[in-house]
């Protein structure tokens, strides 16, 4: 967290500033969540270039640069990435990562509490291998059923740890998996390789109608996820499993079971809705 709808719905929340903007005064305020740059580097590169597109890569933002290089930051559990139009209050500062005035006077800020996020400058050819190791976006619309299918076969792993696989597939993690999977009425525990084509086809249309809904409702907020305007999302109040075990179904008024056996993470499903 944040996935893949909280990532698109703070590049969507912030594009329209950072969008044709020069980054004019980039600050970086802590190193460790640097990722093969230097703290001078960063800076020297993103000092007043001007910001073509704010675009999304798996959970990544990914903020492209008139001189061809790319600032991509990863949020995570405890990040948020915002815009300003006021002084930032002591506490603000405190966990501030990242910031730059942009050209209407706007300050964009990431934050990261416990700083689980990380920062990124790659040129051009930094990209193509860094996007060539992530698979195939969801939600495009050239991402067809049979592309899905050929994704997900190959493997035992778990169809759950398979759909999380970022090699795999971009963007989707514990909260949208978990939902997908009761969606399309398949167990998170299956291998891989197990999972007919009819129920992969019902995967994948589950899978994208939940992504949809959650970047409708501006994504899922558990805890620390802000959109990039500042505000909680709206998708937990609809979260089918996620969040939910122990308590009813919302199909079949059976109890939903949590266990970390799959992947270490939890999972919720219910034993009668998911065969
Ligand atoms: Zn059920």
């Amino acid at each position: 967290m944040p996935e893949l709808p909280e990532v698109e719905t703070i590049v969507r929340d912030l594009a329209p500033r950072v969008a044709g903007s020069r980054l004019r005064t980039p600050q970086l305020h802590k190193t460790d969540v640097l990722r093969k740059v230097s703290r001078a580097r960063l800076l020297r590169t993103t000092r007043g270039a001007r910001v073509l597109e704010l675009t999304r890569r798996a959970k990544h933002a990914v903020f492209v640069l008139d001189n061809g290089h790319r600032l991509v930051i990863q949020p995570r559990m405890t990040g948020s990435l915002l815009i300003y139009d006021r002084g930032l209050t002591a506490e603000e500062r405190r966990y501030l990562v990242f910031d730059t005035r942009l050209d209407d006077g706007g300050r964009l800020a990431y934050r990261d509490v416990r700083r689980l996020g990380t920062i990124w400058l790659l040129d051009e050819s930094g990209w193509k291998s860094y996007t060539a190791r992530i698979g195939p976006e969801p939600l495009e619309p050239d991402f067809v059923p049979a592309q899905f299918r050929e994704h997900m076969r190959g493997t035992r792993i778990a169809i759950k740890k398979a759909l999380m696989d970022q090699r795999r597939l971009a963007g989707v993690g514990n909260i949208y998996a978990n939902e997908a999977l009761f969606r399309a009425g398949l167990d998170p525990s299956r291998p891989a390789d197990r999972v007919g084509d009819d129920e992969l086809d019902r995967l994948y249309d589950a899978l994208r109608a939940v992504l949809g809904a959650a970047i409708d409702s501006k994504g899922t907020t558990f805890r620390d996820y802000r959109t990039g305007s500042g505000e909680p999302g709206a998708f937990q109040e609809v979260l089918a499993v996620y969040g939910r075990g122990g308590r009813p179904c919302v199909n079949c008024g059976r109890t939903l079971v949590s266990t970390h056996e799959i992947d270490g993470r939890a999972t919720t499903f219910c034993y009668h809705c998911q065969e």
